[in-house]
């Protein structure tokens, strides 16, 4: 489905979007020199631009001493890091599979000479010299005996050497030079900060980007972002779409294909990237950028309608908040509020936890933002890829290589265990909801008696804050609870006896019931929302909220695919709340069809068990009975 030809339009062939992934990246060489990639489209868009690595951060070593008692315990941090090193290139090897030979050839002797370097090698024997001899911390070690074998190497470049020769010295120098920048980068646990060379309009180019890093792009300055690592649903990609970048991540062997200044086309439509682009693509590639502009402008007309159904059934259509930067784009989608407000992003890229005030400040301004409009706060959400330096640095994480993040203690688990984080978080936002309305979330909930736990101490943190002299409403904000294990799903029945509200996450809920991680490229294909397992648990959680009487809504990326929203109208939702570039072209969709023919074409997927049919029907169905 994603091998295209060169020459083809970008945009064109495989479009994918959430649910329907498309297969194993893969490369072609063209005519001319062009190369197709072929990922998963993150966000949608299309742009033109320069390449910029960012697999090299500048990582500031100081020259540190050890103890003499420390020599063993340095030891063991520096196998760590070359275990976990050998692990990263392992898998980027095993990527490579997927390239086209011609590909693998040029890139995998690369990976296997980093291999090798780490290895028992010259190299590893000098770094533990360093550290026993010398008593340097690994870091150090690191760098001083990775320069110190760059400069014999470099020492052999004689001016007498044709320009070939000596450009193999120094590529071998640079390479040397590169491993001890990946094994300082894992002893540091340093991630990729550095983006202040960023020349504006060029395309960042990683194996991997952690969504703490998206966090720090500017994306008025990034005109792309592409990735080696990572799948169209991960964290990441939710980041990258808040941000707006038009992205391609999981196009396998790119960052070791590309130089710096290399000139890419990256279409996040159809998850595809383009090196050295002929100049009939560059063409293409020019008109998508300005039909793209012109589709903006069009859904930018549906603002002020109401999202309402054809039969007048009315629609409530929010926005999920990763990042402050995305304010005025929510104000400008039509969103009425927002419908999650991740607060991930408080807690990423500074050394310490935030205090109340500061937490509550950042609240405040947001509520005050919307303007009346609800805003659904949820507490932290730590763990899955959701990796945060201040929580490990202040010893309230365990550490995420020892655990498995995705199903350890994580969400409100956590949150249970470290009351002094969640009491400031609650305090922080009952305090800003004197400023409008606003509901709390829990995130990552499998059982009642969290709930109540959870509850118990909500209430505590209220009567506190009215004893400090607070304003606190005598009704306190609503809490409401995730919907996002398989386990609360079936469980909807109870949980809805103990919350005020649902808010389905059919992000984590896939990747928990078809056990499918959800930013790993390897398995991307597999993770599908539209899998008949996962909408029947939506369906559970959905109904039992109904007959409740309980508000329940869905926040999943799968809330934002205008081709799913007649299926879950069908369903009985009417509450939505999604990346906010996405309200208008689920508002037109909304705005077409009749409720009870969403209900007899729900009925309808309901009956199949091939998630390959249901995606069939959805497709066929842009307007069922509109
Ligand atoms: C989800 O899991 O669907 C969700 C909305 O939460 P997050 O993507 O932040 O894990
Ligand atoms: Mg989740």
């Amino acid at each position: 489905m994603n091998a295209t030809s060169p020459g083809m339009p970008p945009g064109v062939p495989g479009g994918t979007a959430p649910g329907t992934q498309a297969g194993p990246a893969r490369a072609r060489t063209g005519v001319r020199g062009e190369r197709r990639f072929t990922g998963f489209a993150a966000a949608a868009g299309v742009a033109i631009g320069p390449v910029f690595r960012a697999t090299e951060p500048e990582i500031p070593v100081t020259q540190s001493k050890i103890a003499a008692a420390d020599i063993a315990a340095e030891c063991a941090r520096l196998d760590a890091a070359i275990t976990q090193s050998r692990k990263q290139l392992t898998k980027l090897r095993a990527r490579l599979a997927v390239l086209p030979e011609e590909s693998q050839a040029e890139i995998a002797p690369l990976i296997d000479a980093y291999l090798r370097m780490i290895g028992p090698s010259r190299l590893v024997r000098g770094i533990r010299r360093q550290v026993e001899e010398r008593l340097l911390s690994a870091e150090s070690a690191v760098m001083a005996e990775a320069e110190a074998i760059a400069g014999v190497i470099l020492a052999q470049a004689e001016p007498g050497l044709n320009a070939e020769d000596r450009a193999g010295f120094h590529r071998r120098a640079e390479e040397v030079r590169e491993i001890g920048r990946r094994l300082v980068r894992n002893l540091t646990r340093t991630p990729f900060r550095s983006f202040a060379g960023l020349p504006d309009g060029a395309i960042l180019v990683s194996e991997s980007l952690r969504p703490a890093d998206a966090a720090l792009l500017d994306p008025s300055r990034l005109a792309g972002v592409v990735t080696d690592e990572g799948g169209a649903d991960g964290h990441t990609a939710v980041m990258l779409r808040a941000l707006g970048v038009p992205s391609v991540l999981g196009a396998a062997g790119l960052s070791h294909a590309t130089r710096p200044g290399d000139i890419v086309v990256v279409d996040g439509i159809a998850g595809i990237v383009t090196l050295h682009p002929s100049a009939e693509t560059l063409i293409a590639a020019r008109r998508a950028v300005a039909a793209f502009a012109r589709e903006r402008q069009r859904y930018a007309r549906l603002r002020r309608l109401a999202a309402e159904t054809t039969d007048g059934e009315a629609v409530d259509l929010q926005a999920n908040f990763e990042l402050p930067l995305e304010l005025p784009l929510i104000a400008q989608s039509g969103a009425h509020g927002i419908g999650l407000l991740r607060t991930e992003f408080l807690f990423m890229n500074r050394d310490s936890v935030p205090d109340e005030n500061a937490q509550a400040e950042t609240y405040r301004g947001i509520v005050e933002a919307m303007n009346g409009d609800p805003v659904t706060i949820r507490v932290l959400d730590w763990g899955g890829e959701k990796d945060i330096e201040a929580l490990s640095n202040a010893g309230l994480v365990p550490d995420i290589s020892d655990v498995n993040p995705a199903m350890g203690l994580r969400g409100l688990r956590l949150l249970l265990r470290r009351p002094e984080l969640f009491e400031t978080q609650l305090a922080a936002i009952l305090r800003a909801g004197a400023y409008g309305p606003v509901r709390v979330l829990l995130p990552m909930v499998t059982t009642v008696g969290e709930v109540r736990a959870a509850r118990e101490t909500y209430e505590r943190v209220a009567r506190r804050l009215r004893r400090r002299g607070e304003r606190v409403p005598d009704r306190l904000p609503p809490l409401g609870i995730m919907i996002e294990t398989p386990g609360a799903a079936l469980s909807a029945d109870a949980l809805a006896l103990e919350a005020d509200f649902f808010a389905i996450g059919t992000n984590d809920l896939t990747a928990h019931t078809l056990a499918v991680d959800r930013g790993e490229s390897d398995v991307a294909d597999m993770y599908n929302p539209l899998h008949p397992a996962v909408l029947r648990l939506i369906q559970f959680a959905t109904e039992a909220a109904l007959r409740m009487r309980m508000p329940v809504s869905l926040c999943g990326e799968m809330a934002g695919d205008p081709r799913i929203t007649p299926l879950l109208l069908g369903l009985g939702l009417r509450a939505f709340s999604m990346n906010a570039s996405a309200v208008p072209r689920v508002k037109q969709v909304v705005r077409s069809v009749d409720s009870d023919a969403c209900v007899r074409f729900a009925r309808r997927v309901m009956e199949q068990s091939d998630p390959e049919q249901i995606a069939a029907l959805l497709a066929g169905s842009a307007n069922p009975g509109g």
